[in-house]
């Protein structure tokens, strides 16, 4: 049956699709068609489970937890970042579960941010996400240089995209160190990594990836590739609960270098408990922890990845495209009277996980959204965010969502909303 308006097309897709098991695995209301897993992942009863496991742990074993536990807590990160590996192509030895996206971020600059002579600048984006901004900033400063002159943000030409070819151009030999998103938080736009790090290292430059928006949603090749490092969280695509904790990939040929910042969970482990005032820092990217991993903000992310396990990061991938693409063709073909514009890449190849589209009225039309059930996000002043998760979001979820939305602008339903986002968007 080829492609067509029909929702019963939708659900004769979510019948050939061997995904759609795993929807059973997710608590998800009726009448609820989530779209914001880009943002926050939902709770799934694998990774329910896991956190009650430490909790029982910590109930039956006191202290003891840390190495008598049904997961033990001080092997934890270790776990999880052995278990991270298939979803960005890194050997475990590289990979670790600790800390979040911006303190991260602080870490590998404080590590990898070493200006020497004329090459002190950094190089990032002027459409990344704001915190990422504020640590380089702050990095700059802490090494004794001006923002002003030693941050350069590539500028994009549509204000939604950038070009890999200025990204390139940009790689003058006063950089020291490039610090990019794999795909841009608003427009959707996937980054060719694997030629932005070729090129980069081609001029002795360091380079390091922001994967909050590619990570459970896309495949990486990150050792292949030979980025320097990356970081991301585990909350959005990969569904491990809100503020749960992040990860870090550092390249094979970086281990053993010793962290910016310094904490005794970034020791060997068997040297830990020596309780000695000089650090054996570990030799592995257990180097970068700093201090005691927060058990329950670690544990649901087991039961998430056994998912992932299961599922296969290439049939997650190639479901998303469907979905967004599949999402895509309806909003052209059933709203194009309303004045959307859809402002993602259109190509798989340049493409996330998260459909991007503009509209003046974005605020009120999501604020509409939301009492109809359909769960978006909002970015100012006019991007509607919309993320079919592959995992858990159907055909027919899409279906219903753009016939909402297609309610919303036919009947006006937004104007009843006061114009302007919430606090929190
Ligand atoms: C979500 C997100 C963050 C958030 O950082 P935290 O330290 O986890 O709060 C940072 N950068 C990007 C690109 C993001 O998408």
């Amino acid at each position: 049956m080829g492609y067509s308006i029909n929702e019963e097309y939708a659900i004769e897709q979510d019948k050939k699709d061997e995904l759609s098991r795993f929807k059973d695995e997710f608590y998800i209301k009726d009448n609820w068609y989530y779209m914001d897993g880009n943002s926050l992942g939902l709770l799934s009863k694998k990774a329910e489970r896991s956190l009650l496991t430490s909790l029982e742990d910590w109930k039956q074993f006191g202290i003891d937890g840390w190495m008598d536990g049904k997961e033990p807590w001080f092997y934890y990160s270790e776990k999880l970042g052995k278990m991270t590996s298939p979803l960005i192509g890194s050997n475990e030895k590289e990979t670790i579960v600790t800390g979040s996206i911006t303190t991260n971020l602080h870490q590998m600059l404080s590590t990898f941010y070493q200006p020497e002579g004329k090459r002190t600048k950094i190089l990032a984006d002027e459409l990344t996400f704001p915190s990422d901004i504020y640590a380089v900033k702050s990095q700059l400063e802490l090494k004794g240089y001006d923002p002003g002159n030693d941050l350069v943000q590539v500028k994009s030409r549509d204000g939604l995209t950038l070009r890999e070819e200025d990204i390139i151009d940009a790689m003058t030999n006063d950089i020291a160190l490039i610090l990019l998103p794999s795909v841009l938080y608003r427009s959707g736009q996937l980054l060719d990594m694997k030629l932005l790090t070729e090129e980069a290292h081609k001029r002795g430059i360091v380079i390091g990836f922001d994967l909050a928006h590619s990570i459970g949603a896309i495949p990486h090749q990150l050792h292949e590739w030979n980025v320097d490092f990356a970081v991301w969280c585990n909350y959005k695509y990969l569904n491990s609960g809100p503020g749960g904790v992040g990860g870090l990939f550092v390249h094979e040929n970086h281990l053993g270098r010793k962290p910016g910042l310094a904490g005794w969970f970034g020791s060997k482990k068997e040297k830990q408990f020596d309780m000695e005032h000089t650090l054996t820092h570990s030799d592995t990217a257990g180097a970068f922890q700093i201090g005691t991993p927060h058990i329950f903000s670690l544990a649901p992310l087991l039961g998430s990845l056994e998912i992932f396990e299961e599922a296969g990061i290439e049939n997650v991938r190639t479901k998303s495209l469907r979905l967004t693409a599949y999402l895509m063709n309806l909003i052209e073909d059933s709203l194009s009277e309303y004045g959307f514009t859809i402002s993602n890449p259109q190509e798989d190849y340049r493409r996330g996980g998260h459909v991007c589209l503009q509209h003046e009225e974005a605020a009120r039309i999501c604020k509409a959204l939301k009492q109809n059930g359909v769960i978006p996000d909002f970015r100012a002043p006019n991007v509607i965010r919309l993320a079919p998760v592959a995992l858990y979001t159907s055909y027919q979820d899409v279906w219903k969502t753009v016939r909402i939305l297609k309610d919303i602008m036919e009947e006006e339903q937004y104007k009843q909303f006061e114009k302007g986002r919430n606090v929190v968007a």
